[in-house]
């Protein structure tokens, strides 16, 4: 970098900008730093030179450009604070004092001056945002060229950068830099590890390539198809987040499956509904990777849509949608603020960037730090707030747990023990009792509330993000299902008998085993739950006389059994109420919990049901019992298979409320904006969206089918209810699949 180079891209993004100014401001460093020299051995003024110029790669004012210039004067020559006010004017001798405020401060040491050290680094730039851009930059340089200083100096100034600088980027939504600072740091901090994974990613790379420029080409085309201008960009992965999710899930390599990442820009907030209702359409979504941070944006103002799909060639393809604006805030994160907003008169902006969320979160961290007297509870507050990926929550002892952001009480069960993990029924944060799959706050103090003899339900193994969780609720659930089918079988056997009026019992059964050629009781139930044995033929095998036309008289027969007048809903036989229903509950029903319950379970998969549907459920052989909605048109598809169809009731453990699935069906006007406040809607319902495709368009009207998970049937009325009363949205329909 020249100055002449340096000059002109300030003038590329700012024509306003001062010339002289900073021709002053770079013979003024060059002179003051004279003789002095880098490690690497050149000229001292090409760092400040080096520093300015990743200054005008967030195209920053002048006077951030000429405080760059100057940065070090203070500190490391005869310069002082009162000359440069005199040369270059109060706001850069702010800028620069604030820097050699800043300069020497350690962060890492253990000391107690630690705490006093981030206090001074936080006010310094809350002051002037600048200060903290002009720092980073400072940082950004020092990390680049971090091979030229001796050996034993590269841990701390790495350490400290991946502890403070780059989380407090990220903090203020600069995601490339921090990216860049975490892998210069990862590199000096584990070279072996960095090593590692630098040649695993160079084996790839032949491979690579071709598959990211098809699934760019791929995707830009059927976005284009639909009428979608996009912009798709694909990536390998860094090494250090690629080593950051495999001590997290705790994986190897080989196992990792989304090694590739893209980034689809569109025009419009609409275009990124819209394309994701596309990729959505087109490839099938790996559950739970949705994410909808335009509807929700993170506290750094972060906006984009995240999702992950099985994509061409069955790779895993993780997408961020987003719109240009997005993008560039993505970027730039507070620098974005800081920019030249008024390019007519070229006013410097005053680096106070009051609209920012990432800014407000700096002011309330400060004026904490000005009320606080305890400046090691300050360094704890203000350290777990910029980890913003880890969560740090304590036991009733004051034991610290460390888990990934998005942790739940089930991981931190599992962190604390196994034990306390598979026995885990509940928890009470900060001595209020929560849902054991609610997330975890930094500082939380968390108790797990134990039953001996429980098993985890499976299905917290998807509500989990420890990769030790997810193995033990694995180990444990995989014996919790074989009983979880016998005890259907069980349930469906003795159910066959009381219909018919016969006595059972074990015994009766055992004697029987031969004729249905099994060793065991066990095994006889299991296979009924599974669907491979007919309770029919159980009580023909301990009843071998029995006739079904015998029963008739009695009302049931043993094929049909009772569905048959609940099906046709004339309740000759059974009356089925729904949990809403209330008072006479068909006791002689299989009581239905919800996934994870006792008994093999899953819901309509076009449609679901929700406690307070009027419920049937179809065994589904390989699977347990499938609940559908009475009203479901599926149903008829079992018409000629009574024997699959099963009594069933809501028994709800408000204990442990679950979600269950439902769809939507919702026609919006096609206008900008519009899928936004339908997300918004049900997020602000409590609704979780799992996800949206958009099943047909008009020139005025969009179709989309709306995937969520709510309560229960009061809930997904209530939300329905909500969105009719948009404008925009036109009508809402659930769908009964
Ligand atoms: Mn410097």
């Amino acid at each position: 970098m020249r100055q002449y180079e340096l000059v002109d891209r300030v003038k590329a993004y700012n024509p306003h900008t001062d010339e002289a100014l900073l021709n002053r401001a770079y013979v003024y460093a060059m002179r003051a730093h004279g003789s002095q020299k880098r490690a690497s051995g050149a000229p001292y003024i090409s760092h400040p030179l080096e520093v300015a110029a990743i200054l005008t790669e967030l195209k920053l004012d002048d006077a951030t450009i000429v405080a760059a210039l100057l940065h070090d004067t203070i500190e490391d020559t005869e310069t002082t604070r009162e000359e440069i006010d005199r040369l270059f004017g109060h706001d850069i001798g702010q800028l620069v004092d604030g820097l050699t405020k800043i300069q020497k401060l350690d962060l890492v040491s253990k000391k107690a001056a630690q705490a006093e050290n981030l206090r001074k680094l936080l006010l310094a730039i809350a002051d002037d945002v600048r200060v903290l851009l002009i720092k980073l930059a400072d940082r950004l340089h020092n990390m680049r060229t971090l091979h030229f200083v001796p050996e034993g100096k590269r841990a701390r100034i790495s350490e400290e950068t991946l502890e403070i600088y780059a989380p407090l980027a990220g903090r203020m939504g600069m995601q490339d830099l921090r990216e860049e600072l975490e892998s210069l740091a990862f590199q000096h901090l584990m070279p072996d590890a960095y090593a590692a994974i630098r040649h695993r990613l160079d084996e790839l790379g032949p491979k690579s390539g071709p598959l990211i420029e098809r699934i760019e080409n791929e995707l830009t085309q059927k976005l284009a198809a639909s009428g979608i201008k996009a912009q798709v960009k694909g990536r390998l992965k860094r090494a250090y987040s690629i080593w950051k999710k495999m001590e997290r899930k705790s994986v190897s390599f080989e196992q990792l499956s989304d090694l590739f990442g893209f980034r689809v820009i569109v025009d419009s907030v609409a275009d990124c509904y819209a394309a994701l209702g596309i990729v959505h359409t087109t490839w099938s979504s790996v559950p739970g990777r949705f994410k909808d941070y335009i509807s929700t944006p993170k506290q750094n103002d972060y906006h984009s849509l995240h999702t992950t799909v099985v994509g061409p060639g069955r790779q895993r393809v993780e997408l961020q949608i987003r719109t240009r604006e997005m993008d560039r805030l993505a970027e730039y994160g507070i620098a974005a603020h800081a920019l030249y907003k008024d390019e007519a008169t070229g006013q410097p902006s005053d680096g106070k960037v009051r609209e920012s969320n990432a800014y407000a979160w700096l002011r309330r961290t400060v004026e904490t730090l000005a009320e606080g007297e305890n400046a090691e509870e300050f360094l704890e507050h203000t350290k777990l707030e910029l980890f913003h990926d880890q969560v740090f929550c304590f036991t009733p002892k004051g034991r610290l747990i460390a888990l990934p952001r998005n942790a739940t009480p089930i991981d931190f069960a599992y962190a604390v023990h196994t034990d306390v993990g598979d026995t885990a029924v509940g928890a009470k944060v900060n001595g209020a009792l929560v849902p054991l799959v609610s997330t975890l706050r930094n500082g939380d103090e968390v108790e797990i509330v134990r039953a001996e003899g429980q098993t985890p339900p499976s299905a917290w193994e998807a509500i989990v993000v420890t990769g030790k969780a997810r193995a033990a609720i694995r180990r444990a659930t995989r014996a919790a299902v074989r009983n979880q089918y016998s005890g259907l079988g069980q349930q469906i056997v003795e159910r066959a008998f009381e219909r018919i009026e016969k006595p059972y019992s074990e015994e009766r059964l055992k004697i029987a085993l031969p004729r249905l050629a099994r060793t065991s009781i066990e095994d006889v139930f299991a296979a009924v739950g599974r669907g491979e044995m007919y309770s029919g033929d159980v009580v023909k095998a301990v009843y071998p006389d029995y006739r079904e036309e015998q029963a008739a008289g009695a009302g049931a027969n043993l094929a049909e059994g009772g569905w048959f007048g609940m099906k046709q809903g004339q309740g000759l036989v059974f009356k089925v109420p729904g949990a809403g229903d209330g008072a006479q509950e068909n006791q002689s029903a299989i009581p239905i919990r919800g996934i994870g319950g006792d008994l093999p379970v899953q819901f309509a998969p076009n449609g679901g049901a929700v406690p307070g549907d009027r419920i049937v459920g179809i065994l589904t052989p390989g699977t347990g019992i499938t609940i559908y909605p009475i009203q479901s048109p599926a149903l008829t598809a079992f018409d000629d298979q009574p024997e699959r169809w099963l009594d069933v009731r809501w028994d709800i453990d408000e204990a442990h409320p679950q979600r269950f699935p439902a769809q939507l069906h919702v026609t919006v006007i096609n206008e900008p904006g519009v899928l936004a406040q339908v997300a918004t809607v049900i997020g602000e319902s409590d609704g979780n969206i799992d996800a949206i495709s958009i099943t047909g368009k008009t020139a005025d009207f969009r179709e989309m089918i709306i995937d969520i998970e709510v309560w229960d049937l009061r809930h997904l009325s209530a939300i329905i209810s909500q969105l009719k009363a948009k404008p925009v949205i036109h009508a809402v329909t659930r769908v009964n699949g």
